[in-house]
């Protein structure tokens, strides 16, 4: 197993290992990568909330893990954020987990909207929020997530990202109560949602851990292992521990390929090709299935609400190595070769 615990003073192996990866071919290209958009300032920081304000627009990391646990990491990998949206797509494949494909369908469709996460819309015919990824979408799979009280559902949350990421997470609280004191709007959608039956009784105690699965703290090392893990069948390459059941990574990588990027979503999977999910807090999460898992961070969001630097991120590494999923052609450059150089991990 890959040796991710860094080097101490006299561990050779780590030592061997960090200066293989710092000067693997793979690891200068995505550090070029940093340079060549670290420029970009362009975008604004979600201030929605002031604690989301307090960002460093400079601020910037890209991450890559792949599916045998090499990890390549440039930038600002370390730098805690907030996951907020990307969290969607893992908490939906927990709630598959603890009810089954045809009941969550049931409560949620896998449906673009084409319109933006924090609409009020629900399918008119049966009443269900559109697709995971959206807000509401997002507070009716949050209710499905089993637990006595609100406490024993957090737990299996925080445990479950644990999982993919091989690390503990924890709650940002003052992002947490920020995001309860001010979301208005997904209460109103959540008690939409209870009008129509689509979300139980508990629906503060679910607004609660909807707020607080997007308050959990990740860095872009983090992002790279949610991919990595997805990428590698729900194992996670670098623990070997199981994520998710493997019947439900098809679920959850489908849904990030047609809704994961908010409504760029069509955009993104034309251009880039990869299934991705996005959060405000600047992260994006984005995998080559059977292959790589990236993770980017930069703060700076476009209109949409997109990580800019990290949208141009995987949008050159999709082009440059041919990782779009519908490439029948190989890319300028060979994933293989480039990732060769490093044989073991990064000094994490
Ligand atoms: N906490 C945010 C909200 O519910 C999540 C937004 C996001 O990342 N798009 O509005």
């Amino acid at each position: 197993m890959s040796n991710t615990t860094g080097s101490g003073m006299g561990d050779l192996q780590s030592l061997t290992n960090s200066i293989t990866a710092v000067t693997s071919p793979f690891r200068l290209y995505l550090s070029d990568l940093l340079q060549k958009y670290q420029p970009l300032d362009e975008g604004a920081i979600a201030d929605y909330i002031p604690e989301l304000a307090l960002a460093l627009p400079e601020w910037f990391g890209i991450c890559a893990v792949t599916t045998v646990g090499q990890i390549f990491e440039v930038g600002h990998c370390k730098q805690l954020f907030t996951i907020q949206s990307i969290s969607k797509a893992f908490i939906f494949g927990l709630a598959l987990e603890d009810h089954g494909r045809e009941y969550v369908n049931s409560k949620v469709s896998v449906e673009p909207t084409g319109e933006a996460f924090n609409s009020i819309v629900l399918d008119e015919a049966t009443n269900r929020p559109y697709n995971p990824m959206v807000n509401a979408g997002a507070i009716a799979t949050a209710d499905l997530i089993k637990g006595n009280n609100g406490t024993e559902r957090l737990k299996r949350v925080l445990d479950m990202f644990k999982r993919y990421t091989g690390r503990e997470h924890d709650i940002n609280v003052p992002v947490f109560l920020s995001e309860r004191a001010t979301g208005f709007r997904n209460r109103a959608m959540a008690y939409l949602m209870r009008n129509f039956g689509m979300v139980g009784d508990n629906i503060d105690e679910t607004l609660d851990l909807y707020f607080q699965q997007c308050s959990i703290m990740v860095n872009a090392h983090d992002l790279a292992m949610l991919a990595a893990t997805l990428a590698n069948g729900g194992i996670n390459p670098v623990t070997q521990e199981r994520a998710i059941q493997e019947q439900y990574v098809q679920d959850v990588v489908s849904v990030m390929l047609t809704c994961g990027m908010y409504d760029a979503s069509g955009e993104w999977t034309y251009r880039v090709g990869m299934p991705a999910k996005s959060g405000v807090g600047g992260g994006i999460t984005a995998l080559v299935p059977g292959q790589l898992g990236i993770g980017t961070f930069s703060p700076l969001l476009d209109a949409k609400g997109n990580s800019l630097r990290g949208l141009k991120v995987c949008e050159d590494l999709s082009r440059d190595f041919g990782l779009h999923i519908f490439n029948a052609a190989t890319g300028d450059r060979n994933l293989e070769e480039w990732i060769a150089g490093s044989n073991g991990t990064d000094d994490w």
